[in-house]
């Protein structure tokens, strides 16, 4: 074997609190095909074990990655502790949450020894991981630091869009439901439900293979990418091999279906929350559910939204619900890859994470329409194609704690108790409120024909203070889980 001939030796972690590393993974393999040492740490990695290993093994690069927004705060931890350590090797930083953005204002004003990379995909690692081993390495960094350094100052010039109302003003502009002329569904059962070993084939028609193409880092809509001029014929390829995994997991029932999803008799109180309750008698709370709201005054008199507004307020004296699920189709998905691996057969043990990933986003569909057709059985003449199946559209939301319209993360360990989800599907959560296994979705059902998506946006101090009290919880610390929502 003789010299090393190593382009350089790169450490790869997914940070603290955060499960996902198909990304990662991706980059991984991509940096060793060009000749790159990788020593990939995995997921959940701490701080320290990180700068320690670092060091132990003289490593020339760090590479961060992060999926959920706390993973944001993580990273830029992890960039001030490499500054007080006099670290002086670059770090890049990648994953789904990520962006040049925050990077610039964010991560690398944290870390000035040396530099601090956004890398926007996996064919972009190789070329910066080349210039920063490489004799203009000094220019590449100047480069990136006047650019991140223009990005910081747009930023910093930017207008706020619209003028922040107080909290209790967007309170009153929320959204106005005629609740006068409105019967809440009544849902078929009160409480949870288990599914245990969901047949995964009949989970195969709600498939989105969109994201799946997105995964590889392949532009395009399925089904037309598989015609495509330029990417055509490895996409199809990528597919073949997709469908031919996917019947060995049917097949051999390499994968498992667990979910648990419940109802409950639920009112709106206090502006934004939801009070949960055990049973119909309304009269004992199983859990309170606090959601945020837009506080940016719209300009063409449009409400100020909070998924609150979907369900009846308590003065309206309408018997409303709401509802929660968590799915998972990961168990098993780890000691598949791990397999793969010891078989040097990274693509496979990379194509497990992705199928598992879209077996779950099929569940989460999949029971959603169960659920309106059926168990809450709000919408019994439904008929749609998969394809607008696919696209969501039909009567009610299941927004994802974490996700725009309700950003708050920490929510999911309400969700959780209430599903008894660690129980009943074998989902926990991490530190930082990531699921696991990796392959999981979770999140509310609300059923009002008003219901849709939309982005909290900025918060002001106010409202950040109003839902600290609320949840019991410190300023401090919710102001850490709302970090990207903070107007101040
Ligand atoms: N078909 C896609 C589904 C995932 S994205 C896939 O297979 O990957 C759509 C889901 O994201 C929604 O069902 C909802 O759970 C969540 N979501 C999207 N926009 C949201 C928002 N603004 N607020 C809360 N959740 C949202």
């Amino acid at each position: 074997v003789g010299e090393s001939s190593s382009n350089g030796k790169i450490l790869m972690a997914t940070v603290k609190g955060d499960v996902h590393d198909i990304g990662k993974n991706i980059v991984g393999v991509v940096l060793q095909c060009n000749n790159f040492e990788v020593i990939d740490l995995g997921v959940m990695v701490s701080c320290d074990e990180i700068l320690r290993t670092a060091k132990e093994q003289s490593v020339d690069i760090i590479g961060l990655s992060g999926l959920i927004t706390p993973s944001l705060e993580e990273m830029s931890h992890v960039a001030s502790e490499m500054q007080r350590l006099n670290f002086q090797i670059p770090l890049m930083i990648g994953g789904a949450t990520t962006s040049k953005a925050h990077t610039a204002v964010k991560i690398e004003p944290k870390y000035s020894a040396d530099a601090t990379i956004y890398v926007p995909d996996a064919s972009r690692s190789v070329s910066v991981a080349t210039q920063l081993m490489n004799d203009s390495k000094a220019d590449f960094i100047a480069k990136t630091r006047a650019d991140y350094e223009v990005v910081r100052k747009r930023i910093g010039d930017r207008k706020p869009r619209g003028k922040q109302l107080r909290y209790s003003e967007a309170v009153k502009r929320g959204v106005q439901l005629d609740w006068d002329n409105y019967q809440p569904p009544t849902p078929s059962f009160i409480g949870i439900r288990v599914f245990e070993d969901f047949p995964l084939e009949d989970l195969l028609d709600t498939i989105d293979w969109t994201p799946f193409f997105i995964t590889w880092e392949l532009a395009g809509k399925y089904p037309k990418i598989l015609q495509d001029e330029v990417v055509g014929v490895q996409a199809t390829e990528l597919f073949n091999d997709a469908k031919a995994l996917l019947k060995r997991v049917l097949d051999e029932k390499l994968l498992k279906a667990s979910a648990t999803i419940g109802f409950w008799p639920a009112e709106r109180t206090n502006g934004d929350d939801l009070v949960v309750y055990e049973n119909e008698d309304r009269d004992t709370p199983l859990a309170t559910l606090h959601h945020l709201r837009q506080q940016i005054e719209k300009v063409d008199g449009k409400p100020n939204m909070s998924v609150a507004d979907f369900v009846a307020p308590r003065e309206s004296g309408l018997k409303d619900y709401v509802g929660g699920f968590c799915v998972t189709t990961g168990h098993g998905v780890d000691e598949l890859a791990k397999a793969f691996e010891a078989d040097h057969d990274d693509y496979n043990s990379i194509m497990i994470k992705a199928l598992a990933d879209r077996l779950a986003e099929a569940f989460a569909e999949y029971l959603h329409r169960m659920v309106r057709t059926q168990l809450w059985g709000y919408a019994d003449g439904e008929t749609l194609s998969n394809e607008e199946l696919i696209k969501e559209k039909y009567r009610g939301i299941r927004p994802a704690p974490g996700y725009p319209a309700c950003p708050d993360h920490t929510e999911k360990a309400t969700l959780f108790k209430l599903l008894d989800a660690e129980n009943t599907c074998g989902v926990t959560l991490s530190s930082n409120y990531a699921m696991s296994p990796a392959a999981a979705v979770s999140g509310f059902y609300f059923s009002h024909p008003e219901s849709r998506y939309f982005a909290v946006g900025k918060i002001g101090r106010d409202q950040v203070e109003s839902i600290a009290a609320r949840k019991g919880k410190k300023v401090a610390e919710m102001e850490r889980w709302l970090a990207p929502n903070l107007n101040y």
